[in-house]
């Protein structure tokens, strides 16, 4: 029997962003907002990643689709490196990997109707034998989004927060992509209208077969919608597993920390509330070894100074923390820092 093949495979990517300064504009350091990320994408699921603002989620999302060149590391879509591929090479292969942006307001053009906005990605990968193929393509899309065919000849302002992300989705569906890398899409939207559009990707993905990275915040928008759940904390993943046993069984002491603030349904499962000693670290002058270290309620001497490495600690579970390696063959965690 053959084994199931990841339909997108990160490993160690990076992204450092130079900071410029003097007269001159002389590089003085980086910005490391993607720091060695390594996670698997299964044909069909939703993989959700989760962390505070800064800690390097958004980048990784858009560096796996190229918006920006990552500095290291691979992106195998079907076992090809996207980081690889020739600008045209990436622009073709755009069509099966889309993305769903945040801010609904700023990702659509307010001067084009949305009839327009629609059709464009479609004449831009010659999709569609003729105009009405295509405009019937735009039909059939929008309604399937929830909005109606006499919406097209609107502009973006004249919609809801909610239905522009409806239009977004839209815009990402109509060339029938494999992967659709969905932003934070709710982040902005009221949260009267957040469950809409969190049911609305979810209905949508069973519908098209889809795959879904499901980028986010907030745990509980995360729990709704996601097989699988990574952490990342400044730059890099520190634990990935399937929700039940992320939300069941965290093991990494900040994913404890992060779950311990997520309210809970039921109130005799109380949670220890862990509070976190100070802010996310800056990505430019990150702690040495684990980078969680200033903040662990648990820390140790080994982990001022030695990075973990991202290790299985139970079929489908990975953490990246000192206290899950302990007896493990020595080399594992034998990063120093650089
Ligand atoms: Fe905490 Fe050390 Fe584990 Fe980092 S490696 S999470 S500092 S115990």
């Amino acid at each position: 029997m053959s084994e199931k093949k990841p339909i997108l495979e990160i490993k160690g990517l990076k992204k450092y962003f130079p900071i410029n300064t003097g007269l001159f504009n002389k590089i003085t350091g980086h910005v490391r907002a993607v720091d060695g990320v390594d996670f698997k994408v299964m044909p069909g699921e939703t993989l959700g990643i989760v962390g505070e603002s800064g800690c390097g989620k958004s980048t990784t999302g858009r560096t796996i689709l190229r918006l920006m060149d990552p500095t290291a590391g691979e992106v195998l879509f079907n076992g090809k490196d996207l980081a690889k591929l020739s600008k045209e090479e990436m622009r073709q292969m755009r069509k099966d990997i889309q993305m769903v942006f945040q801010d609904p307001y700023a990702s659509l053009n307010p001067r084009k109707t949305i009839k327009q906005i629609l059709l464009e990605p479609l004449e831009v990968h010659g999709i569609g034998s003729s105009r009405g193929e295509r405009m019937k393509r735009v039909g059939e899309i929008i309604e399937v989004v929830g909005l109606r065919k006499e919406h097209l000849n609107r502009h973006p302002h004249d919609f809801s927060g909610g239905q522009r992300q409806r239009i977004g989705i839209a815009r990402a569906l109509i060339l029938k992509p494999k992967v659709i890398i969905a932003d934070e899409p709710v982040s902005a939207l009221d949260v009267s209208i957040q469950s809409q559009v969190l049911n609305l990707l979810k209905n949508l993905k069973k519908e098209f077969n889809l795959t879904l990275i499901f980028i986010s915040h907030d745990l509980s928008v995360v729990k709704h919608l996601c097989d699988r759940i990574a952490v990342m904390y400044l730059g890099r993943v520190v634990e990935v597993t399937d929700k039940k046993q992320l939300f069941n069984n965290p093991s990494h002491p900040y994913t404890k920390a992060l779950l311990s603030a997520v309210l809970v349904a039921n109130p005799k499962a109380k949670r220890e509330r862990v509070i976190l000693q100070g802010d996310l670290p800056s990505p430019a002058n990150p702690p040495t070894g684990c980078t969680f270290h200033p903040r662990c309620p648990v820390a140790n001497e080994i982990c001022k100074t030695k990075i973990p490495t991202l290790q299985e600690i139970d079929s489908g579970h990975q953490v990246s923390c000192h206290l899950f390696l302990e007896g493990k063959p020595k080399g594992s965690t034998e990063e120093l820092i650089g």
